[in-house]
């Protein structure tokens, strides 16, 4: 039997009462229909409502194929009257949030005869399709804008069945999914859509609808908003951010950007100022290194194994210890082993396939030039028979010149 839906004439009605026409017992949840209820369905784009019966929560509201509206809730109810209780205000944020969607879509589609193609009302947000390419900052802040001059204007909102005929007449927005008598909600002079969901009396009960943002779904676009006490929330929690950022910054918020467009050149010059005290610092490093290094056939061939620098900075102090005229096998040990060979012009083997084959050997890839090539070695643990098999290599070519 299909339920009497209360809401449908008087969506503020909070209370009522009601015979339980059926009860059943599903997946372990206790649910109850009712001859007639103020309880929103699950439906249209809209979670359902929330509240009590008897006293007892309402978890869940859904409505089967005979339209009976089920209630579910969180103990058994005994008795055959029951009063409801609606949670008013999660009532109202829905109500704020699908009725800002009617108005936003009905802006998208007077203002670029976009169309919406779906409606989602989600707990933090809410977001439309619509059926069409992207639409640029400057098309979002006009629907806004239309958007909230139809709350401002408070203009009055109606909601009523009408017939077959008399549908005909109306230029409907959104076509309607049902057959029989239609329910239409009509804001004045503005727009028409067939919708059984639950809507306030007047467009100012919205309160202030604000877009978030925008994107691309293939050839469609997804637009995010927050309609009446979530815009108010989202705009608190960004000012609040705003503010927090600004005390960091030591400024107020008139200045941030001026503020973070000066640490950003700040940190820019200091890396470069970094970067040149490292080359200068490797300079160092690299004639300590190649002095101590073992020597073959008079050239200095230093070993070593780094950890806590990254590829740049190795490589740096690589080109470091061939300007001091040294062969450099360096590793880098970190969650992976990085190996990496470089040799001054008079020494003639070929790092790149040098390095190639030391990786392989390790499970690794690797290769480059012939004066510099890096690699991977998968297990840090391999490291330095890996550095030990390159020195051996470039000792054999040393001592032997025709060698690879
Ligand atoms: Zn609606």
């Amino acid at each position: 039997m299909a339920t009497e839906r209360l809401y449908y004439d008087d969506s503020y009605l909070t209370t009522f009462s009601a015979h339980v026409v059926n009860r059943r017992t599903e997946s372990g949840h206790i649910m109850i229909a009712l001859d007639r209820t103020a309880f929103y369905p699950e439906g249209g784009g809209q979670p359902a409502d929330r509240g009590r019966l008897a006293g007892i929560a309402v978890l869940d509201v859904q409505v089967d194929a005979e339209g009976a509206i089920w209630h579910t809730l969180a103990e058994p109810v005994g008795s055959e009257e029951v009063t409801g209780e609606i949670d008013w205000p999660r009532r109202l944020d829905h109500m704020q949030q699908h009725h800002g969607q009617h108005i936003l879509s009905a802006a998208f589609e007077d203002l670029f005869g976009l169309k919406t193609i779906s409606f989602h009302l989600g707990a933090e947000s809410s977001t439309i399709d619509l059926s069409g390419p992207l639409v640029g900052a400057t098309q979002l802040d006009a629907a806004e804008g239309l958007a909230n001059t139809l709350i401002w204007e408070d203009r009055p909102v109606f909601a009523r069945f009408v017939d077959l005929t008399e549908l005909a007449t109306i230029r409907l927005r959104k076509p309607p999914t049902v057959t029989g008598p239609v329910r239409v909600v009509s804001v004045t002079e503005f727009d028409h859509s067939a919708c059984g969901g639950t809507h306030p009396r007047a467009t100012g009960m919205v309160g202030l609808l604000h877009i978030r943002r925008h994107e691309k779904r293939g050839t469609d676009t997804r637009v995010e908003f927050v309609c009446g006490a979530r815009a108010l929330r989202d705009l608190r929690n960004k000012h609040a951010l705003l503010v927090r950022v600004a005390a960091q910054a030591s400024v107020g918020l008139d200045e941030l950007e001026e503020a973070v467009a000066r640490l950003r050149s700040g940190e820019a010059s200091l890396r470069k100022q970094l970067d040149q005290a490292v080359a200068e610092l490797d300079q160092y490093e690299a004639v300590r290194l190649a002095a101590e290094a073992e020597r073959v056939r008079d050239i200095p061939v230093v070993r070593l194994v780094l950890e806590g620098r990254t590829v740049a900075q190795v490589q740096s102090l690589a080109r470091a210890i061939v300007g001091q005229e040294a062969i450099a096998i360096l590793g880098l040990r970190g969650e992976k082993a990085h190996l990496l060979l470089a040799r001054p012009p008079r020494v003639e083997c070929d790092c790149g396939k040098l390095v190639s084959e030391v990786t392989k050997e390790f499970g690794g890839r690797g290769g480059g030039q012939p004066g510099m090539a890096q690699g991977g070695i998968p297990k840090p643990g391999d490291m330095e028979a890996a550095i030990e098999r390159a020195a051996g290599r470039i000792r054999a070519h040393l001592e032997s010149p025709g060698a690879p």
